[in-house]
């Protein structure tokens, strides 16, 4: 079988299940993009301390559960962590992300966003402590967002 984590079907099996038990999600994406898969790596949720984190995330990237291949755990991760986030994008732990949209073409978005933020939050950790948004301001930047572009 090779390594498992590179067989589609083990894929299949946690996309299916968001499907089955998130109704609206018409696209599921999952990669091992490097710095999102670091974030991952280190279970540590990605803090919204950009406006673009607030407009397409609507707040912090989430950690889901460390789950194993090969049942409905990764699925079930995946599900419960999205559901109590605003969140496209969850970063299973020591895994990678997982992202969803209403289609395929925004489940890819929010992949692509979810690197991009993982990359410049990291960067800016380097340089010293990124300044936090305010819940209050991170709600109407994420409203605002949805309601001009759609989720
Ligand atoms: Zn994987």
């Amino acid at each position: 079988m090779g390594n498992p984590d590179l067989s589609p079907s083990s894929d299949a099996a946690a996309h299916a299940y968001v499907y089955r038990n998130m109704p609206d999600v018409g696209g599921v994406v999952h990669t091992h993009s490097t710095y999102a898969t670091a974030w991952a790596a280190r279970g540590e949720p990605i803090p919204c301390v950009l406006t673009m984190m607030g407009d397409e995330f609507g707040g912090t990237i989430p950690v889901g559960p460390f789950a194993l291949i090969g049942d409905d755990s990764i699925g079930r991760g995946i599900v419960d962590t999205l559901r109590a986030s605003h969140s496209p994008a969850v970063l299973m732990q020591n895994h990678g992300p997982f992202t969803i949209g209403k289609d395929a073409r925004s489940a890819v978005k929010a992949a692509v966003m979810c690197e991009e933020v993982a990359r410049t939050v990291h960067i800016s950790r380097q340089l010293g402590e990124p300044l936090p948004i305010d819940a209050g301001q991170i709600e109407s930047l994420y409203s605002r967002y949805q309601n001009v572009y759609g989720r």
